[in-house]
């Protein structure tokens, strides 16, 4: 496994797997690090499904904004590496923020609409920093496929939108959201959770498990009424304080309307929550298949 610091070492560390593999395909996993098994998730299709895969750890600071957890992001570069060995990762690109940007960006990817809600309403500019670093990201890497989890099912749709409108020559991968097995959405910031806040927050997965029930129950008919019991069951834990309970049409992104009857869905539809504990924002989903009223 080759560590690449600098974009010089990057290509370097390309050229030659790819000399040595003509016409290879090349997996890209993009993390903010301190991984975990969702990540790894990401690391073991990749690895499966291609010749050479890359990895790349960056904390992006322009995709964090000012009142938030950049600075405290949590880090652990030696063990990040010992479980990208572990995976069978090719090569490792670890730049510091000088590296991908030797002077402020003047250019940014922008992707309308579908980050205009949920996490783009709440984190303004988000999206178009975490676009355009993963643009630059796809320009040195040149991957024939990128992995990306369904933690971050907005994510995932704003980065497609971005591929498609852009022509990139890039497949997304969506992968599944992985939980620790009592139910939490594994994340890089479970760690900031007092051991209190933690059990509070598996309300966030017992609601959205809860929905299998509730879409069935004859006193919860709509879109709005699904919502209201949602963000109730959260609300039961004390140091809950809620962003956002939404339901939007996935991958269009576009909000489903409260009157919404709930068994009549010609559009997959995501439930995307985002609750903070304390400093800490965690977010979670799930996806409701079309019934196409049946
Ligand atoms: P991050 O390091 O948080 O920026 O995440 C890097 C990639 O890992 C993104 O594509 C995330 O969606 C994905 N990821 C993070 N947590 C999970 C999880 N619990 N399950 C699946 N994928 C995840």
């Amino acid at each position: 496994m080759i560590v690449a610091h600098t974009i010089e070492q990057l290509k370097g560390a390309l050229a030659e797997a790819k000399a040595n593999t003509p016409n290879a395909q090349i997996g890209f996993v993009p993390t903010m690090g301190f991984l975990h098994e969702g990540h790894a998730s990401l690391l073991a299709q990749s690895v499966q499904h291609n010749d050479i895969s890359v990895l790349s750890i960056f904390v992006n600071p322009i995709q964090f904004g000012p009142t938030e957890d950049l600075d405290r992001y949590p880090r652990d570069e030696e063990r990040d590496l010992a479980l990208a060995k572990q995976h069978g990762v090719d090569i490792v690109f670890l730049p510091t923020v000088d590296v991908m940007y030797p002077q402020p960006t003047k250019t940014k990817i922008v992707v309308t609409e579908l980050t205009g809600i949920l996490c783009g309403a709440s984190r303004p500019g988000h999206f178009d920093g975490v676009t355009t670093v993963v643009a630059k990201l796809f320009h040195l890497i040149q991957p024939t496929h990128a992995y990306f989890g369904m933690k971050d099912a907005q994510q995932v749709a704003v980065i497609t939108q971005m591929v498609q409108d852009l022509n990139m020559d890039v497949e997304i991968v969506p992968c599944p959201l992985v939980r620790e097995s009592d139910g939490l959405a594994l994340s890089s910031r479970n760690v900031y959770l007092s051991e209190e806040q933690r059990t509070q927050a598996l309300k966030l997965s017992e609601a959205l498990k809860l929905t299998e029930d509730w879409l069935n129950d004859s006193t919860i008919l709509t879109a709005g009424q699904l919502k209201d019991r949602i963000a109730h069951h959260i609300q039961s834990a004390p140091l809950a304080d809620i962003d956002y309970v939404e339901l939007v049409a996935f991958p269009s992104m576009l909000p489903v309307k409260d009157t919404h009857s709930l068994q009549e869905r010609e559009e997959q539809w995501l439930i995307a929550l985002a609750v903070r504990f304390g400093s800490t924002r965690l977010i979670d989903n799930k996806l409701l298949a079309v019934t196409k009223g049946e």
